[in-house]
């Protein structure tokens, strides 16, 4: 019993169909999808991650768990960051992006679902959101920062989209050998990737 009191935790990796999917919205709130609130964040800090969405634990349900450090804050921090930072960890359902605002950026992303691959990504610096927590609870606000691109990432395995997809080729073609490698692995270990804890 060398797993006894410990739980497993489960995040399904490229090459598994789930990730594409689009999700499906949340109608009502259930207990059954409280309890999968709790399962998002559990795994999400089990392999310490700073956001998490549903997908990823094989679930196609519009909800995003997001848990960034209150040190993400930026220097000169948006609405959304001084508003949401000291709340997280949280989840939110059928959360949105209303509109994008500010510069071009671009960053290095990685995803609990891309193990060990980082590429950089061009996104918007800023987002109007829209969601409500799993407490019924409005949110709207612009944020920008660690979190603004979070959102975005979060967002886009709603609609079956990995960061990888958004790499330029010539970039893309640095990690092709890693890609290759992960859906070979998630093929042959059923497309996940277990931590005890
Ligand atoms: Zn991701």
């Amino acid at each position: 019993m060398i797993f006894k009191n410990k739980k497993r935790y489960v995040i399904h990796t490229m090459g598994d169909p789930v990730l594409r999917e689009i999700a499906r919205p949340v109608d009502v709130v259930t207990p059954e999808l409280r309890q999968l609130a709790s399962k998002m964040i559990e795994s999400m800090q089990a392999f310490e991650g700073v956001g998490l969405a549903a997908p990823q634990i094989g679930e196609p349900i519009r909800m995003v768990a997001l848990g960034l450090p209150q040190e993400s804050m930026s220097d000169l921090p948006s609405a959304g960051e001084e508003k949401l930072l000291p709340k997280m960890p949280f989840v939110v359902i059928n959360p949105e992006i209303i509109s994008t605002a500010g510069e071009l950026e671009v960053h290095d992303e990685g995803c609990l679902s891309l193990p060990d691959v980082w590429a950089p990504v061009t996104r918007p610096s800023r987002v109007f959101f829209r969601a409500m927590t799993i407490d019924g609870e409005l949110i709207e606000c612009e944020c920008g920062g660690l979190l603004g691109r979070c959102i975005q990432h979060e967002l886009d395995h709603l609609d079956g989209k990995l960061f990888v997809d958004r790499v330029d080729p010539q970039d893309l073609a640095k990690v092709e050998r890693e890609l290759r490698q992960m859906q070979h692995y998630g093929e042959k270990h059923h497309f996940h990737r277990v931590k005890v804890k």
